[in-house]
């Protein structure tokens, strides 16, 4: 029997913002089931009480609508009620099903009621690990009837259910869709827990009956998975349950080729969002941290990447996190959008960072013009634009100097009346480079003694970005105002 359909999921547990980690698996399940015209299900792990919020979970939904990555079925982005014919598909709303589950395994005496105290079992790793062992479980409860302990239950005994393992001396074998034969001997694990004593479920039973449930037909998620896979295979055999096909995607390195982490740097794709970088660039980078495209390219559109999606290129070694180019490709992506889209996407940084602006949408086009080959992130406007705001204009300390220069004010003044003699609210950049001149011949200085002062009437420093770029973008008004405010100052 095999799948009907083809259903992915992405099944986050929900502890904080998304990590790029995460945001990896979710596209590459999102890629598969667009590629394949099916369906990508959003389940939600969160049986980890200690662990789990509904706060994070909207972290998560919030970051994955960012992405774009819309889910077929699942929690509904702002309710959370579910949406699709399988769910609930919180995991917290599911657990009479796993209770079913459980009974049934037990029913069949494929698992069993554990009565070992956490004591007994830290003594029990503790032999085993003196005596060179693996640290499983060797419960006595194993042999019991399950008459017996539920006798036990009912005089008040605390149990857990657990999973026997030991009887099924064999090898597992799994042909993973991305690292081809994975053999797992059965004894890797030891009897494994399905329900906690107070009945709540763990993550492996929870895993294996919802991918069930929710007829899930292939399982794409990350490597450290792997032994979990061991665990979920043995619960499909015992329930006589199709197992879906399983693929596990490479690590994710930092450039020392250790787990990325968050001391070294951003992780999460909110922090990524809030430093300025775009959606469409994050996911272009994630998708190529172990996949590659057939013919090469690496700047890639969604469709480019739905429609080379394949797991045959998708290569199981660790992937390295390289930043450099992460914000290469952001450039990228930024440089592809229309000056006005682009407008947009910078408009809110530079309104947090207090910069008044022009609201002429002319205006704002022909300034991206100018500065968008100098952004590699969105946040990379904010230094470009902001000695356009007048808001932010002073004088700096480094000014002082061209101050105490005799030949400034002569300067400054043939600066003012030149720009009040101008007609047009702006002046193209051959008209700035002319009045530059006319001021030379007026206060007949030249060099560091007509340049400095100039800048430091326009910026405000006598250093800085270059004049003929900034003074087209800058009105007549905002021009006066500034060089007053110099000459206050001789
Ligand atoms: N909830 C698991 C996690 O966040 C996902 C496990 C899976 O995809 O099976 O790591």
């Amino acid at each position: 029997m095999s799948f009907q359909e083809v259903r992915v999921r992405f099944a986050p547990s929900p502890t904080g913002y998304l990590h790029v980690g995460g945001a990896r698996t979710a596209l590459y399940n999102y890629l598969y089931a667009k590629k394949h015209g099916g369906k990508f299900i959003l389940r939600v792990e969160d049986t980890d009480q200690a662990r789990s919020t509904e706060e994070s979970l909207k972290m998560v939904l919030e970051d994955l609508q960012w992405l774009g990555l819309k889910w077929d079925e699942g929690p509904h982005p702002s309710t959370l009620e579910a949406m699709g014919p399988f769910g609930p598909y919180k995991q917290s709303e599911r657990l009479s099903i796993y209770k079913n589950v459980a009974e049934e395994l037990l029913q069949k005496g494929a698992a069993y009621y554990c009565f070992l105290t956490d004591e007994e079992i830290d003594a029990q790793r503790a032999l085993a690990k003196a005596q060179g062992r693996p640290p499983h479980v060797e419960s006595p409860y194993e042999s019991w009837s399950l008459e017996k302990s539920l006798a036990k239950i009912a005089e008040g005994g605390q149990a857990v259910v657990r999973f026997k393992t030991r009887a099924l001396k064999k090898d597992y074998v799994l042909n993973d869709l991305i690292r081809g034969e994975v053999r797992f001997p059965s004894d890797m694990v030891g009897d494994f827990v399905l329900l906690r004593s107070g009945g709540m479920p763990v993550y492996n039973f929870c895993c294996a009956v919802d991918d069930h449930m929710m007829k899930i037909s292939h399982v794409l998620r990350a490597e450290e998975h792997l032994p979990n896979t061991l665990r979920q295979m043995m619960i499909y055999e015992a329930m006589h349950w199709v197992t879906p096909a399983f693929g596990h995607l490479s690590l994710i390195l930092d450039e020392d080729r250790q787990k990325l982490s968050k001391r070294k740097g951003a992780t999460s794709c909110h922090e990524f969002k809030l430093e300025g970088y775009l959606p469409e660039a994050l996911l272009n980078f994630v998708a190529l941290l172990g996949w590659s495209h057939a013919n090469g390219k690496e700047v890639l559109t969604m469709d480019e990447m739905i429609s080379g999606f394949d797991l045959g290129r998708a290569n199981p070694a660790g992937a390295i996190f390289d930043a450099v180019k992460l914000k290469w490709m952001n450039a990228q992506h930024l440089r592809n959008l229309p000056s006005a889209e682009i407008w947009k996407q910078i408009a809110p940084f530079l309104q947090n960072a207090g910069l008044e602006l022009s609201s002429d949408p002319a205006w704002q086009e022909q300034s991206v013009d100018v500065f968008k080959s100098a952004m590699e992130t969105l946040n990379d406007a904010v230094e470009l634009y902001r000695p356009l705001s007048d808001k932010s204009f002073t004088i700096h300390d480094e000014a002082s100097e061209v101050f105490t220069w005799e030949s400034s004010k002569a300067v400054l003044a043939a600066w003012k009346e030149l720009v009040e003699q101008e007609n047009s609210e702006f002046m193209t950049e051959e008209r700035f480079l002319k009045l530059q001149d006319l001021v030379k011949e007026k206060a007949q200085v030249k060099g560091k003694f007509l340049f400095m002062p100039i800048r430091v009437a326009v910026i405000g420093k006598p250093h800085g970005a270059e004049l003929k770029i900034l003074v087209p973008l800058m009105s007549k008004k905002s021009l006066l105002a500034r060089v007053n405010q110099c000459l206050g100052k001789l």
